[in-house]
């Protein structure tokens, strides 16, 4: 993609609060100034919170006036989470765009119109080989997944660099270059290990995703959501939003003011605790097991 012959590159970063947004743009922009062009960078942050809406413009060339992308002109769209790369595709170019997204799915507490097990949400239901339909420029690695196998969920950003930097024109080498200065230094071998990861997915023939059905579609009637939720008694700073916000109230704080699972039949696993927790105390884990196997459905608590 070469962005001195046909005017600026366009790229769209797009993702939610916490998942690296604004640093994948800092390295691309860093990257195309080193390569002697014009940089205009703008981004929003959405809500300075846990889930809000974060994206990036990010344009270079020769020379660029503008600082935001119009709509249909993104050579690429790149997503850290599924609904919100989809959100955005209406701003790839409709002939020639790349759209590069984690299969990674956050679903949105408001997302949740029935708080019953199994209820159907209503988060986007596109898989990626309904995407790949629509755009043929398609990248949709598991990218969550894989950071997770290399020690550290929080490397999939640099894993969809990895996979950004097959489409750009710049040499690996700089792109190596630039990573040292944005990553934290204790992070830096799994950052790399992540960057290359990246790549070598591109090279790979794929399937399309099959975890972006949900559990009901996977397992049939004859399976049920186990939910087990882990607190991690040191991070809970006693702020009470979980307890507050709890749609079905299963979770009250304890005498040293720790947050517990006081209804665990009532919970349903919507993770709107996980999601309002400000200090990450809460993970909501959940999944599918035959039915045969359950014979209350009630949520399990782990204290770590
Ligand atoms: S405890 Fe958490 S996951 Fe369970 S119902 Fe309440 S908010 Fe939802
Ligand atoms: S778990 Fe999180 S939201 Fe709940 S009381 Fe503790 S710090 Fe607050």
């Amino acid at each position: 993609m070469n962005a001195t012959v046909t005017g600026p590159t366009n790229v769209l970063i797009v993702g939610v609060g916490g998942q690296g947004v604004i640093m994948v743009s800092k390295i691309l922009a860093r990257l195309s100034q080193q390569q002697g062009l014009q940089v205009k960078q703008s981004e929003v942050h959405g809500m300075a919170k846990r889930g809000g809406s974060v994206f990036s413009h990010i344009r270079f060339g020769e020379e660029v006036w503008s600082p935001t992308i119009p709509m249909g002109e993104a050579d690429v769209v790149l997503g850290l989470e599924w609904a919100e790369g989809l959100r955005w595709l209406r701003y790839l170019k409709p002939d020639s765009g790349t759209f590069i997204s984690d299969t990674k799915r956050i679903v949105p507490p408001f997302s949740c119109r029935d708080r019953q097990h199994d209820a159907k949400h209503g988060y986007a239901h596109h898989t990626v080989a309904d995407i790949v339909a629509q755009v043929p420029n398609t990248f949709a690695p598991d990218a969550t997944g894989m950071a997770i196998e290399l020690g550290n969920e929080r490397v999939a950003n640099t894993i969809l660099l990895g996979v950004l930097s097959t489409v750009m024109d710049f040499p690996v080498k700089d792109w190596l270059k630039v990573l040292p200065e944005f990553v934290p230094a204790k992070t830096l071998e799994t950052n790399l290990k992540a960057f290359k990861a990246g790549r070598a997915w591109t090279k790979k023939p794929h399937e399309p995703d099959l975890r972006q059905t949900t559990v009901q579609a996977q397992a049939g009637p004859l399976m049920r959501r186990q939910v087990s939720l882990e607190i991690t008694e040191e991070w809970c700073k006693s702020c009470d939003i979980c307890v507050k916000m709890c749609p079905e109230r299963c979770l009250a704080l304890d005498q040293r003011q720790i947050v517990k699972l006081v209804k665990p039949q009532a919970c349903t696993g919507c993770r709107v605790c996980e999601w309002l927790c400000p200090d990450f105390a809460i993970a909501v884990h959940v999944e599918a097991v035959p039915a045969e196997n359950i014979s209350v459905v009630t949520a399990t608590e782990v204290r770590v």
